[in-house]
């Protein structure tokens, strides 16, 4: 199969424009994509940094009311037990900050509880949480633990001292991990249905809220966000969380319990919007693309059609003459220019070399008449043509004699002074040919024997009357025969007049014969 230019160019184009769209499509995916990411981090960064503010004001202000309530607390501190229950109350009820509230003593025993209902009234606290505010006796944010109801807890508890600085007990707080709570109404709207989350770790990279509750008391120590925050670090990163999903995270500390809260959401669904973005890129600049493609093959039709001809006509160039067909190729710009000249150039000088040659094959070079194979055609399409025509058959006389006094050179002058006297003195149509050594045919067409015979004679005289380059006169015997009357065919023609130049011959010379029946 032969591949042709155009489609060879128009297989460039496509690759090109093909090549520019993937690439340019790329760098608008690429940059929508990160600046999707930027966004998302900054958001998250920022949204963290808030909730951890928020988280520590809680906090702080937390530990602010249980300092008051324990001062409030200390002087009821030997047994007054309603003056305990109303402060617990009070702190469970009107603060809100807590799930319960418990008082102990410097034992660990409870000696007031809200709600009432968790029936831990004078049970002995040997939680960690409850162990550590006995042993240190200052204001401690716990971290989770199962506490004596069998919840997952925090507990965030003041010491309580006495006006001579006695250690009395502590009074505390619970807020449930797993259950409505204060953590809740701080953090807890915050997911989105665009997958974004918030969740909160304590110091030792523990998950100390979540939205779903069964990730609560797992372990995020491992992702490298946490682990930032473990350091009190705040900020944003992409990052692949402990379940291998990638997200993008910001994280903020939350100084007062050692804290922190990251908010976050999946990359993919940050950036599935670049996704749409291509697809509406692509959907935008396919009709383009198409409707560029096909003005380019236009174009190229335009552009190919002259080389197209010009190839086409070159591949057959040998069937006909088709310098007509080239002329007629549009040929509008420089190389189909140059090409449709070059095409026209070569089938010129091919036609001049054809002609040249078909002269050559036709033509006696020393006399320029037709040689005898031009003859036989000659006779042959004018036999074919039924038309009458007549010849003579001419034959120097005593040639041989002029070779041998003047030589071979001057022989040939006179070859050629008897043809040039031929052709000057026969009809506008006949045809001299030579017919072999110093022997001439002259065909007539139209002509009868008696015309041939005239035309003969006409030469002859002619000739007896000029001076050849011999510087003499040479004279010429001839024959003459026409067909129809005396031939019916080319070669008997030839022969009869044959048989009268012979007997000019023998009868003297320098006479033309016709035949007598
Ligand atoms: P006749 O009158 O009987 O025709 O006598 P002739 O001498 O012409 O006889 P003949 O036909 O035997 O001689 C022909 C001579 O013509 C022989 C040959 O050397 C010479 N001849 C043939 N062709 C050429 C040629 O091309 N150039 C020259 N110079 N001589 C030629
Ligand atoms: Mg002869
Ligand atoms: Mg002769």
């Amino acid at each position: 199969m032969k591949i042709s230019l155009k489609y060879l160019i128009l297989l460039v184009v496509l690759f090109s424009v093909l090549l520019t769209l993937f690439s340019s499509l790329y760098a608008g995916y690429q940059l929508e994509r990160e600046t999707l990411i930027e966004n998302t981090l900054e958001t998250n960064r920022v949204y963290a940094e808030k909730l951890a503010n928020t988280t520590d004001d809680y906090l702080t202000f937390t530990l602010q009311t249980l300092k008051i309530s324990s001062e409030i607390l200390a002087p009821s501190m030997k047994r007054n037990e309603e003056a305990l229950l109303t402060e617990v109350n009070q702190l469970k009820y009107q603060s809100n900050m807590f799930n319960s509230v418990a008082v102990a003593d410097q034992t660990g025993t409870v000696i007031a509880v809200s709600p009432e209902s968790l029936e831990i009234k004078n049970k002995k606290l040997n939680s960690p949480a409850a162990l550590q505010a006995l042993n240190e006796k200052k204001p401690l944010i716990s971290k989770p633990f199962i506490s004596i109801t069998g919840r997952l807890v925090i507990f965030i508890s003041h010491p309580i001292f006495d006006q001579k600085g006695d250690y009395l007990g502590f009074v505390g707080g619970t807020i449930y991990l797993k259950e409505k709570s204060i953590l809740n109404e701080l953090l807890g709207e915050h997911f989105y249905d665009d997958g974004s989350y918030v969740y909160v770790v304590d110091g030792d990279g523990r998950i100390i809220y979540h939205q779903s509750p069964d990730r609560i008391n797992d372990d995020g120590s491992t992702n490298p966000v946490v682990q930032k925050l473990m350091k009190g670090k705040n900020g944003a990163q992409r990052v692949i969380n402990t379940q291998g999903k990638d997200m993008l995270a910001g994280f903020a500390a939350i100084p007062t319990a050692e804290w922190g809260v990251v908010s976050q959401r999946p990359s993919a669904m940050a950036l599935a919007p670049s996704n749409a973005m291509i697809k509406s890129m692509i959907i935008t600049a396919l009709p383009l693309i198409l409707i560029s493609l096909i003005i380019i093959s236009l174009l190229l039709t335009k552009i190919i059609q002259p080389l197209q001809q010009l190839a086409s006509l070159a591949e057959h160039s040998s069937q006909h003459d088709q310098k007509q067909d080239i002329a007629n190729i549009h040929a509008w710009y420089y190389e189909a220019i140059q090409l449709k000249k070059a095409l026209l150039s070569s089938f010129r000088i091919l036609h001049e070399k054809v002609s040249d040659f078909q002269q050559q094959s036709s033509t006696d070079p020393l006399t320029g008449l037709r040689n005898r194979r031009a003859m036989s055609e000659h006779l042959a399409t004018l036999a074919e043509g039924k038309r009458p025509f007549a010849v003579i058959l001419l034959d120097i006389d005593y040639f041989k004699k002029i070779n041998d006094t003047y030589g071979h050179g001057v022989g040939d002058e006179v070859l050629i002074f008897l043809a040039r006297l031929m052709k000057e003195t026969v009809r506008e149509g006949d045809i001299c040919c030579r017919y072999g050594g110093e022997e001439f045919l002259i065909i007539l067409p139209e002509a009868d024997t008696s015309l041939a015979e005239h035309a003969a004679e006409e030469l002859r005289i002619h000739l007896e009357q000029t001076i050849s380059p011999t510087s003499e006169v040479i004279t010429i015997s001839a024959g003459a025969a026409a067909f129809p009357n005396d031939a019916s065919t080319p070669a008997e023609l030839i022969n009869l007049a044959d048989q009268c130049l012979y007997q000019a011959k023998q009868t003297g010379r320098n006479k033309v014969i016709i035949p007598t029946f």
